[in-house]
């Protein structure tokens, strides 16, 4: 069995889930389908908490009316409004009497906010299970909030493992006889069954899950662009093909920013040895990217990442000295207001951090006052270029800096691991950056060193 998991402009009109289709129905073998939410209904559902918030009911029930005007488009133009309209009507009314009620106060927890954001992935799969069957395939439906099981970390909650393998198991069992299985990513439910996701891009995550409780064959991500690229082509139009990387040039391209892959992608595949394919779904013979688990090098440099929005903390310490627990007192700060930092670098007497949450900024920065100089550079992002053959290059630095002569370089890291080299610029020089690094190493388009 396959899992083929299809993002959000794969499913974003009537045409893309009739392509979705034709991949599907073209193969021999048994697939299970993990569907996103129709392109930028996540957003406009944030959009639509963002109204409760504001007390703006009518906008709100505005936005609820255009989400699903666009679903029974969709339905019209596939020929399945008949049998998908009860339904939508169903969860469009408990839509917006969850909005009003909630509009009274303005309150929204990030439990309501769940139950919110879940509604584009449950529209989406139902849609495509209706139309998908419409066209003969012998296919069931599972709601993702029966198969993933998750702790009650409301928004970015963690898959509980043990329970997701026991709920997935039993109710796959039950529907064994089907050639072919759908559910929406994203979504999961908690041990009260009430409604969590996975974060944003989660839908990967939820697909990588099913993958590895399953014990597929293949985890394939279908998407918009012909697999992992040299970099991100919405900001470097020369961006070319990776045939293959490892698992660990993945994931450390998907935490570094490259949003073709949620991060967490890659663990529940690689614990089972399940090949990952980064595919295509508007150009289906394209090869893709195969993620897999030997380190095929022959380039120094695979990919290049980014990540926008990053700040630099810079703190030196009041005393002037490195004293003893220090470093531990200033990461219990960050800790204790629960902001990841990313890159670090110290000195004896200072350190530079970046952080990209600046949620709580105003409260770390009053206590590391208490022991330290502070300085914030906001309007940062940090580059990261990546591959395996890094960790033997001893030319990489000098080439990065090299080309890179005249763009002012903030902070350098090797990142978390030896095939990760990362630096912090000036947003507005991102994109200067990443081409001229791109030119560098896959400019003669062979990356070679
Ligand atoms: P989906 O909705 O299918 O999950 P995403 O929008 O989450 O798709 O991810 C696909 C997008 O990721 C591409 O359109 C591209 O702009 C962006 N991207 C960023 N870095 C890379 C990269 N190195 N290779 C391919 N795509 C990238
Ligand atoms: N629909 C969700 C999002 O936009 C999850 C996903 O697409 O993977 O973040
Ligand atoms: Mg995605």
């Amino acid at each position: 069995m396959i899992v083929s998991k299809f993002g959000g402009t794969s499913v974003q009109n009537s045409d893309a889930i009739k392509q979705v289709f034709s991949i599907v129905a073209s193969r021999k073998e048994k697939t299970f389908i993990v569907v996103s939410a129709l392109s930028k209904v996540t957003d406009t559902l944030l959009n639509l908490i963002s109204k409760i918030k504001e007390k703006k009911i009518d906008e709100a029930e505005g936005i609820v009316e255009k989400i699903f005007e666009r679903h029974l488009d969709v339905a019209f133009e596939l020929g399945v409004s008949k049998e998908i309209e009860e339904y939508f009507e169903k969860k469009k009314q408990d839509l917006i009497v969850f909005a009003k009620a909630l509009g009274v106060l303005g309150e929204v927890t990030n439990r309501s906010v769940d139950y919110i954001l879940s509604i584009g992935e449950l529209l989406s799969s139902n849609l495509i299970y209706v139309f998908l069957k419409s066209k003969g395939l012998k296919i069931a439906y599972l709601d993702p909030r029966d198969i993933i099981k998750t702790d009650s970390n409301f928004t970015c909650a963690e898959v509980d493992f043990p329970s997701t393998k026991k709920a997935l198991t039993k109710r796959f069992a039950e529907l064994s006889g089907y050639d072919y299985w759908v559910t929406g990513g994203f979504v999961g439910s908690d041990g009260s069954f009430d409604t969590t996701t996975l974060g944003r891009g989660g839908s990967d995550y939820s697909a990588s899950v099913i993958a590895s409780v399953l014990g597929a064959k293949v985890l394939e991500i279908w998407t918009d662009v012909d697999g992992i690229l040299t970099t991100d082509p919405k900001i470097c139009p020369n961006a070319m093909l990776v045939k293959e990387v490892s698992y660990d040039e993945a994931s450390e391209l998907a935490t570094f920013g490259a949003k073709v892959l949620h991060p967490k992608t890659i663990y529940p595949a690689v614990s089972k040895r399940i090949p990952v394919y980064v595919l295509n779904t508007f150009n289906p013979s394209s090869s893709g990217t195969l993620i897999s688990f030997g380190s095929p090098r022959k380039k120094v440099v695979k990919a290049i990442a980014f990540r926008k929005n990053i700040m630099v903390v810079n703190i030196k310490s009041n005393r002037m000295l490195g004293v003893y627990g220090y470093l531990a007192k200033v990461f219990d700060i960050f800790n204790k207001f629960q902001t990841s930092v990313d890159l670090v670098s110290t000195s004896e007497v200072s350190i530079s951090l970046t952080i990209d949450d600046s949620k709580n900024l105003n409260n770390i920065v009053k206590e590391l006052s208490e022991i330290s100089t502070v300085e914030i550079l906001d309007n940062c992002a940090i580059v990261s270029v990546i591959g395996e053959g890094l960790k033997d290059s001893t030319t990489i630095a000098s080439r990065i800096f090299n080309a890179l002569k005249n763009i002012k370089i903030y902070m350098v890291s090797m990142g978390a691991s030896d095939i990760n080299f990362s630096f912090v610029v000036r947003q507005d020089e991102l994109e200067k950056t990443v081409n001229l690094l791109h030119n560098e190493f896959f400019g003669n388009s062979t990356g070679l060193s």
